[in-house]
């Protein structure tokens, strides 16, 4: 592994994860940038260290212009180290430019919500419904992928307008039975959707909630159920009653916005629905 590790020559770090340091790093192949994610796994249990095996397999097979390319992973053994590799991006996160916007006073334009709305779909629907080839019979099988994280901390940006989602750090596969349905408290309660909340079992529709919440923050420039604690956040949840946007953003916008925060989670837009919905089909075509 050693030889591994070396093939990159460590730079600035960038972020702290969960379980160690993201770094930028410099491919000595050809002198590429990429992001290093560190996961120290001495500390886990072997649920945890099982946890992020299946971590690495969803982002290995998940390939999609709107979701942070993997590149490899390096495992060095004698410090108990896994490296993920993936492309960096340089812009930030958009939970940085949600606080540029609200530290100047200044509203997101709406051309761009919908932007960033379709490009999410799009990667959303990469892991609701893509596929993968079965290495057995050699033929493609669904390979449904929760995403469970969705923040605005959470989406990366490679230029203002191009966005991908990252972070799997707590998605799960459905298709690996035992991690079916996970109903640990996870995530930034701010997010959580009711079904969440009331200990229901997390699904699609719980990912489609956490993207009406950041689509819906971009307009407000604050997340759509604020409180001072735990409790009386899990009520507003629970109700899911959308304050009004500011008066600049279309009936569209917030009509979207609107039914992806729907309490009830059937109720709730598909990515399939929402590539229908006839704003998004068109920046779709645009970006394709
Ligand atoms: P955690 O699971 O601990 O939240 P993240 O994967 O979200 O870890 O990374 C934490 C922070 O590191 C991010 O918010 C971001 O600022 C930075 N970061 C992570 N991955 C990248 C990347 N590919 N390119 C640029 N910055 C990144
Ligand atoms: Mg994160």
């Amino acid at each position: 592994s050693q030889a591994l590790t070396e093939q990159y020559e460590e730079l600035d770090i960038i972020g702290q994860g969960s379980f160690g340091v993201i770094r930028k790093v410099r491919r000595l192949a050809d002198g590429k940038i990429l992001a290093r994610k560190e996961i120290d796994y001495r500390k886990m249990s072997i649920r945890e260290k099982e946890q992020l095996v299946s971590e690495v397999n969803i982002l290995k097979d998940l390939k999609h212009p709107n979701i942070v390319d993997f590149i490899e992973r390096v495992i060095d053994r004698e410090k108990s180290i896994i490296y993920i590799i993936m492309e960096y991006c340089e812009y930030g996160d958009l939970a940085t430019v949600i606080r540029n916007h609200k530290e100047q006073n200044v509203p997101i334009e709406e051309d761009y919500v919908w932007s960033i709305l379709t490009q999410l779909v799009l990667a959303l629907h990469e892991c609701h419904c893509g596929t993968v080839i079965d290495p057995e019979t050699n033929q493609l099988k669904p390979r449904p992928v929760l995403h469970r994280d969705l923040k605005p901390d959470n989406v990366f940006l490679m230029s203002k307008w191009s966005v991908k989602l990252g972070d799997f750090g707590l998605s799960r596969s459905l298709t690996n039975p035992r991690h079916a349905f996970a109903q640990t408290f996870v995530g930034t309660p701010y997010y959580m959707s009711p079904e969440l909340i009331s200990e229901a079992s997390y699904g699609p529709k719980s990912d489609i909630w956490s993207l009406g919440c950041i689509i819906y923050e971009l307009c407000a420039l604050e997340p759509p159920f604020l409180a001072k604690s735990q409790a009386s956040l899990a009520a507003k949840i629970r109700q899911g009653v959308v304050p009004r946007l500011p008066p600049q953003y279309s009936t569209e916008i917030s009509d979207v916005i609107r039914a992806m925060l729907r309490v009830e989670s059937s109720r709730r837009p598909s990515t399939q629905d929402l590539l229908a919905y006839k704003k998004i089909r068109l920046i779709k075509i645009d970006l394709d």
